[in-house]
């Protein structure tokens, strides 16, 4: 593999104080770079001071959304060990969301690294305060310079990280949640399964409207029938009706969720009946009103997320008494204890740092 080129900045900033942190609004001090060029390849792979990008106006990604992320993040545990929640699996995800968007393929092993080193450089930017962490941005964007479609001769790969604050300050609270029978997210056959930013673009109008009408975050059903769950907001979707847990499976349309493979993985090793299968609209209201429904969406910014209420058609519905389920309750707790390490880790999930630069 080769070499990180390492520029430290000669103006280290401050960070800021732990209790103050929200999320994307802070970043470190430094960035990773690498960039691509037919006949090249992916090269110059080097860790620099963090400062903005020159782009030519007619740089494509502007126009035709050639562009792809994943997210992911660092744990500083009170051990104050800085771990790295399932960075494998995130580096394999970007090089597969690389290849729905005709991006040349990315050796997750570098992904990886690229990951590692800047943690490692900017280690001093991972908080302690319990529930907070460094968010890591890994990005893509195609950096031709012409107006016409198709698939961008260069690129550049970059990767910015940031302390967030903790999700749930005041423990878990359920969220209220809109179907929508009107907009839809992505549809099989287009680019649900790609971190891309085409998707966050279609989801803005749907989740304006869900706000307007007094709702947290969308349920997108699916782009053909509006009647199967797809995804809620920016994360999977899952549900316990009776003792199985279910989750729509992973057709084409939805994200192959990380956080959500963690649960799968958890209640299977737990003995749970656990269903990747279709699952519609109208079974998940029957549930509600039949008062047999735990509900819950899973996502690397929040870990899981306990939905407490329900909108269809001008109706609402609550969900579990509106309060966070014991199953939920149990796996936030479970996940987070593996990412901060106070709990046992048998999937390896949780990669460690090491120690050489302090901070
Ligand atoms: C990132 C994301 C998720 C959650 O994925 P994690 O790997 O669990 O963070 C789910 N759905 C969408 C649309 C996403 O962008």
């Amino acid at each position: 593999m080769t070499q990180i080129a390492i520029t430290r900045t000669a103006t280290p900033k401050q960070t800021p104080a732990d209790e103050t942190l929200a999320f994307g609004k802070v970043f470190s001090d430094h960035m990773f770079l690498m960039n691509y060029e037919d006949g090249k390849g992916w090269h110059n792979p080097r860790i620099e001071p963090y400062a903005p990008f020159t782009l030519d106006p007619a740089t494509c990604v502007l126009h035709y959304g050639q562009a792809i992320f994943d997210g992911l993040k660092a744990f500083r545990g009170p051990d104050g060990q800085v771990r790295l929640f399932r960075v494998g699996d995130h580096a394999r995800r970007l090089n597969k969301s690389a290849h729905y968007l005709c991006i040349p393929e990315m050796d997750p092993a570098m992904v990886e690294e690229s990951i590692r080193a800047l943690v490692e450089v900017d280690r001093r930017w991972v908080p302690s305060l319990p529930g907070t962490s460094l968010y890591i941005r890994p990005t893509v964007i195609a950096t031709e310079t012409f107006l016409g479609v198709h698939p961008s001769h260069s690129y550049l790969y970059y990767v910015i990280v940031g302390p967030v604050g903790a999700y749930y300050k005041e423990g878990m609270n359920p969220v209220s949640i809109l179907a929508s029978d009107q907009y839809v997210r992505a549809v099989k056959g287009g680019l649900g399964a790609a971190k891309t930013a085409g998707n966050y673009a279609a989801s803005l109008y749907g989740a304006e409207e869900a706000q307007k009408a007094g709702y947290t975050q969308v349920l997108w059903l699916d782009g053909v029938e509006h009647k199967y769950l797809d995804e809620v907001g920016t994360m999977n979707i899952m549900l316990k009706i009776g003792d199985e847990v279910i989750t729509p499976p992973l057709n084409g349309a939805i994200l192959a969720g990380i956080t959500r493979d963690s649960v799968l993985t958890l209640l299977r090793d737990w003995g749970l009946r656990v269903s990747e299968r279709p699952i519609s609209i109208d079974d998940v209201l029957a549930a509600a009103k039949a008062g047999t429904l735990e509900m819950w969406g899973t996502g690397t910014a929040a870990v899981i997320s306990p939905v407490g209420e329900l909108g269809y058609k001008g109706e609402r519905y609550v969900i579990n008494g509106g309060k966070t389920g014991a199953l939920t309750q149990k796996l936030y707790d479970t996940i987070v204890g593996i990412q901060y390490g106070t709990a046992p880790d048998p999937h390896g999930w949780a990669r460690l740092l090491g120690n050489r630069l302090g901070g």
